[in-house]
């Protein structure tokens, strides 16, 4: 079977990767040049993206931000999974907001603007702590801006008066202080199974992730039931077929949808390790018609991002339960060159064996490690 993925960075690699056994061979879109690459080694194929497209029997997305008039192009050959909709519910911060008010989902309180000098009703009725995000185009916290007090706010205007709002509006969002950040990896079949990975406690850093702990700790049945709810009527609704990831802020004991992504998740790849089937298997599964795969968790796992450097002892790999997943990429500042996922029977163990990790790596690349390291080794 012939599964094209649109998008050719670290997700569609690991997509091919996980394909391999299974007889799936995966070849990706580059989607700014057009063309058509192998995941894994980048080399551009004499294939033209009109060919593969016919050759293809399922297509999907390692990302959302594709252009409107490649995914158009796609949708027209009717096998694209997720649906477009999906696609552009997760691409575009307005349509998002939009499906989950729609669904009565609980979300961070928001206002949409078209003009920076709205900010001031913003603020009025959201206080002065906003975030603020590009509907479009925004990830790993790139096209956001952040308010602490009106006193930045010309400042702020004057950031924003580069932007054309009118095209891409900005969504002001209330600076939440919520306890932790959560999210829920699922994948639904085209029959309309769904299984689900238990929720992962994600840890951010300016904005972006660095590490995931699954199974989260001290999650309660109720949380764990208001987060499939959530997720089953998200993918019902679009119809959903492959992996969806729904990402959480936690309030007390409610969940608030921050964004949802139409893809395999960063905040997925502890899987690789930590449950009986990956979140790539089982995309691919979900798309090519085949059964899902069981998601039962094997042992507690965290999953730290490499990100921002690349020269660290492979001494590390020494650690029991340590994998090593490189991308293949030249280093740059803020850039996700690869992760690893460390696995442990218990957390107290895992939070070990992080202590000894974070003395094998460039610590102020992992700033959020030593904490963590000690938060799991007292459980
Ligand atoms: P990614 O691609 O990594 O998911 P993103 O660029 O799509 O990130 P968001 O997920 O919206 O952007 O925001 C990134 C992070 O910024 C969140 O995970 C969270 O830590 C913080 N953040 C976002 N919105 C809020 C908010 N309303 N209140 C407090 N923190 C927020
Ligand atoms: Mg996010």
């Amino acid at each position: 079977m012939n599964i094209l993925i649109l998008g050719s960075g670290q997700l569609a690699r690991m997509m091919a990767l996980a394909g391999y056994p299974l007889g799936l061979r995966v070849a990706a879109v580059d989607v700014n040049a057009r063309n058509v690459v192998d995941p894994i080694t980048k080399l551009v194929s004499e294939k033209s993206l009109n060919q593969a497209l016919k050759d293809a029997d399922a297509i999907s997305v390692e990302f959302e931000h594709i252009p409107q008039d490649l995914l158009e192009q796609v949708n027209a050959t009717g096998k694209l999974m997720p649906s477009m909709e999906a696609i552009m519910a997760g691409a575009d911060r307005v349509k998002e907001k939009k499906l989950l008010s729609g669904l009565n989902i609980a979300n961070c309180p928001y206002k949409i603007i078209t003009d920076a000098n709205h900010l001031d009703e913003s603020i009025a009725e959201l206080g002065e702590q906003l975030i603020i995000k590009a509907s479009r185009d925004g990830y790993d916290g790139y096209g956001q801006w952040r308010l602490s007090s009106a006193a930045q706010l010309s400042e702020l205007k004057l950031q924003l008066s580069e932007l054309d709002l009118q095209k891409v509006p900005l969504v002001v969002e209330k600076m939440l202080h919520f306890e932790r950040e959560l999210s829920l990896v699922g994948v639904r079949s085209a029959s309309g199974d769904i299984a689900y990975y238990p929720l992962a406690e994600n840890l951010h850093h300016q904005g972006q992730l660095h590490v995931s702990v699954a199974p989260a700790p001290h999650v309660n049945d109720a949380l764990n039931q208001q987060a499939q709810d959530i997720f089953n009527k998200l993918a019902e609704k679009l119809g959903y077929i492959g992996v969806l990831a729904v990402e959480f802020f936690q309030m007390g004991e409610q969940l608030l949808v921050n964004e949802i992504a139409p893809r395999v998740h960063n905040s997925g790849h502890w899987s690789m390790q930590g449950a009986d089937t990956c979140q790539f298997e089982n995309h691919l599964r979900a798309i090519s018609g085949l059964p899902l795969g069981a998601t039962k968790v094997l042992t507690p796992t965290a999953m730290i991002n490499i990100i921002g450097c690349d020269d660290f002892s492979r001494d590390v790999l020494s650690i029991p339960g340590c994998h090593l997943h490189l991308y293949g990429k030249t280093v740059r500042s803020k850039r996700k060159m690869g992760h690893f996922n460390l696995c442990a029977n218990t957390y107290a163990e895992l939070g070990k064996a992080l202590q000894q990790f974070a003395q094998h790596v460039p610590i102020e690349h992992f700033p959020l490690l030593k904490d963590e390291a000690l938060r799991l080794a007292a459980m």
